[in-house]
């Protein structure tokens, strides 16, 4: 593996975030010294990753709603 550090010449997903490396900003290439073919495209610094939007979760009643344990003994 050999990188080096290049402008992006197009709007380029980041391998490692999956974020867009946008057209005209610093990333790092990164090639394959065994597959030449093989080029990966990171941001020099990935930005945070972005929240994650959680749905409100409403637990489903449950079906029995007049359940009482048994007891034993008495
Ligand atoms: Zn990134």
């Amino acid at each position: 593996m050999s990188d080096h550090i290049a402008i992006a010449k197009h709007d380029h997903p980041c391998d490692f975030c999956g974020g867009i490396i946008p057209k005209g900003t610093k990333c790092r290439i990164i090639h394959d010294d065994f597959m030449p073919r093989l080029v990966y495209f990171e941001h020099l610094s990935c930005p945070p990753s972005r929240a994650v939007s959680a749905e409100t979760i409403n637990p489903k009643k449950p079906v029995n709603t007049n359940f009482k344990p048994a007891v034993c003994c008495g």
